[in-house]
């Protein structure tokens, strides 16, 4: 039986995603976020986090250093190119405290370098913005997903995003990945793509937590479903105040934080 032009694009496309990502091979499924029928698989109807910023003390690089090399994230000198999923930034800049009012921060507040990434917003502006669909929200769970392969470089999801929540690669990406370092399970970028946290995606299909939560020791991060009124993210929330960044723009985070 002949292959029909549907068929043909499926396959083209399989094809396309082994061989323009870089090396591993896994890492195609990875990119999709998906395991094949994993029975393991961590799976939720609206993934969150909360950053408990309590117990996190601003020194330790463990979680960025994590995920970054889980994702093959490059370390580039130029901070004008620098690539980042996960990162840390003041309090008064990732949650827009008007200067006067700066100073009604206590010192340990305003002074502690905040957990920042992706909010994984459940109504995305980025994903509105894309022309190509090469982000998009995933409705099983709704992660805002990046399908590299289809980014263009137009970078209407970077200026869409009000959290600067995403990266360009201004250049090659992998000038600056050692071979010894790089996670053959995920897929290195090229020139011109844009990049995110991706809520560790392919490890909740390999049935692990993402890289950030397990590598905290000091328990600052928890993951969970925020639909199952059983999880621990449900229950911190319910039992902490918290806060999300900017939500007076009805992108409505899911990244929440105790403070
Ligand atoms: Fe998109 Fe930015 Fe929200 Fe992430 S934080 S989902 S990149 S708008």
């Amino acid at each position: 039986m002949g292959m029909n032009k549907r068929d043909f694009l499926k396959v083209a496309g399989v094809t396309a995603i082994g061989a323009a990502i870089g090396p591993g091979k896994k890492a195609a499924a990875a990119l999709r976020g998906q395991a094949v029928n994993n029975p393991n698989a961590l799976t939720a109807r609206r993934w969150a986090m909360v950053v408990d910023m309590r117990k996190c003390k601003g020194d330790c690089p463990d979680c960025i250093t994590a995920c970054h090399r889980a994702h093959n994230v490059p370390s580039i000198p130029n901070p004008l190119h620098e690539i980042k999923w996960i990162w840390t930034d003041h309090y008064a800049n990732a949650f827009e405290v008007p200067p006067e009012e700066e100073r009604l921060l206590s010192d340990e507040v305003r002074d502690k370098p905040f957990l920042v990434l992706c909010n994984h917003c459940d109504n995305p502006p980025c994903v509105r913005a894309c022309p190509t669909q090469a982000t998009f929200k995933r409705l099983s769970d709704g992660i805002v997903m990046m399908d590299f392969h289809r980014c263009i470089g137009c970078r209407f999801c970077m200026a869409a995003c009000p959290y600067g929540s995403r990266s360009f690669n201004f250049g090659d990406p992998r000038k600056y990945l050692k071979e010894a370092d790089i996670n053959q399970d995920f897929p290195t970028r090229v020139k011109g793509v844009v990049e995110k946290c991706n809520f560790c995606s392919e490890r909740l299909a390999a049935g692990r937590m993402p890289a950030c939560v397990e590598a905290c020791k000091q328990g600052v991060l928890t993951f969970g479903d925020l639909d199952d009124p059983s999880s621990e993210v449900t229950r911190l929330l319910r039992e902490n105040y918290t806060v999300k960044r900017k939500p007076e723009l009805g992108t409505m985070p899911m990244v929440y934080y105790i403070v």
